[in-house]
C-alpha cells in the first residue's frame, strides 16, 4: 500500500496551462542556459534535476512544474537544496506548442536527432549541424549540477506507467512510486545514450531514472508525473510530506537484448503487446535474410503497433528476462 501524497481531487493542468508553463520555462535561464528553471532553498542540500521534453511531443513532463508553481507551492515547501527543471529539446517542444494538428504534433518529437540516442562523445563534437547535438553541449553546465535525476516521458500508445532505472543507484530514489513495473539496464542494450544519463557529469554515478507516465495526451499521465516528482522530493527529504511506512515492491525486468531489422524486407512475426512473454527460439521476425528468433524465455517491450517499422535505424523492440520482485523500503 502506498499513501497518496496528493489529495484525491488533485487538480491537473489544462493544455493551455501546459503551454503557459512551457513558455515560462523556455524563457527562464540557469547558468546562462535557456529552458532551465531553478528553485533554491536557503538551507544547502542536494540538487534534483527534473528533466522533461527530451521528446518535443511529450508535454506531460511539464505538469510537475505547473503544480509546483501553483500558489508558489514549492517556493514555500522546499526544505533544502535545489530543484532544477530542464526542457531538453527546446526547439522541438516550441514547434509542438505551435502546431495546429495531431499529425503536425507527432512530427515534433525531434528536430534532427533523437535525444534519447545520444553519441557518448557528443560534448566534444565541433560545431555540430544537428540541433540536438548543439543543445546537449549548451545544456552541459546544468547537466553537471545534478546530484539526482528524474526524467519524464510518455508513449504513443496508452499504457500503464512504468519506471526505467538508468543507473546502478536509481533504486535509492524509487520507493513508493505510483507504478509497479521497472525496467533496468535499458541504457546498456540500446543504441547510444539517453539524455538523462549525461546529468551529473560523465564519471559520477548518480541516481537516474526515467518515468514513462502513460499515453502522450492522457490526463492520467499528468497525475503520474506530478506524483512521481513529489515522491522523489519526499525520498530525498527535500519536502516534508507524510509517506507510507510500507515498503513498496516492483516487478523488475532486466533488459538483455534488442531486436534490429537487417533490412527493409523484415516484419514482425506477430503482435507483441508491451511486456508480453516470448519463448526461447520463438520466431520474432522474418525477412529476406532469414528468421530472427528469441535468444531467451523472456518478455518483449516497446514493439511498434505495426508489423513493419518506419526506420530500421532504431531498435524494433527490447527483450528482457522474465520479471523478478524487488522490495524497496
Ligand atoms: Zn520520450
Amino acid at each position: 500500500m502506498r499513501l497518496a501524497l496528493t489529495p484525491q481531487n488533485l487538480s491537473l493542468p489544462t493544455k493551455e496551462d501546459l503551454k503557459k508553463t512551457f513558455e515560462l520555462l523556455a524563457h527562464s535561464k540557469v547558468k546562462g542556459v535557456c529552458g532551465a528553471y531553478e528553485y533554491k532553498a536557503s538551507t544547502p542540500g542536494p540538487t534534483l534535476a527534473i528533466s522533461c521534453l527530451v521528446h518535443g511531443n511529450e508535454p506531460s513532463g511539464l505538469a510537475p512544474l505547473w503544480y509546483f508553481l501553483k500558489d508558489d507551492w514549492l517556493e514555500h515547501s522546499l526544505l533544502k537544496g535545489r530543484v532544477l527543471f530542464i526542457a531538453n529539446n527546446l526547439e522541438a517542444a516550441k514547434r509542438y506548442f505551435e502546431a495546429s494538428s495531431d499529425d503536425e504534433r507527432d512530427l515534433c518529437r525531434v528536430v534532427d536527432y533523437n535525444m534519447n540516442r545520444m553519441p557518448e562523445d557528443v560534448y566534444s563534437f565541433s560545431n555540430p549541424k544537428e540541433y540536438e547535438f548543439g543543445r546537449m553541449q549548451e545544456l552541459r553546465p546544468v547537466h553537471e549540477q545534478a546530484d539526482a535525476v528524474i526524467d519524464f516521458h510518455t508513449t504513443s500508445q496508452n499504457a500503464d506507467p512504468l519506471g526505467l532505472a538508468m543507473s546502478e543507484t536509481a533504486h535509492t530514489l524509487m520507493g513508493h512510486m505510483p507504478f509497479r513495473k521497472v525496467l533496468t539496464e535499458v541504457e546498456k542494450v540500446q543504441l547510444g545514450l539517453p539524455a538523462c544519463t549525461f546529468f551529473g557529469g560523465h564519471d559520477r554515478d548518480i541516481p537516474v531514472f526515467e518515468v514513462e507516465s502513460g499515453g502522450h495526451e492522457e490526463e492520467s499521465s499528468l497525475r503520474i508525473a506530478i506524483e512521481s516528482a513529489l515522491q522523489t522530493l519526499v525520498n530525498m527529504e527535500m519536502v516534508a510530506l507524510e509517506q507510507s511506512k510500507e515498503p513498496s515492491e516492483f516487478d523488475v525486468y532486466r533488459m538483455v537484448d534488442t531486436l534490429w531489422f537487417p533490412d527493409e524486407s523484415y516484419k514482425l512475426a506477430r503482435d507483441f503487446p508491451n511486456f508480453c512473454e516470448i519463448s526461447k527460439d520463438e520466431v520474432l521476425a522474418q525477412g529476406d535474410q532469414g528468421e530472427i528468433v528469441s535468444p531467451l524465455d523472456g518478455c518483449a517491450h516497446f514493439a511498434p503497433k505495426e508489423m513493419r517499422v518506419l526506420s530500421i535505424k532504431e531498435e524494433v523492440m527490447f527483450l528482457s528476462e522474465r520479471p523478478y520482485v524487488r522490495a524497496l523500503s
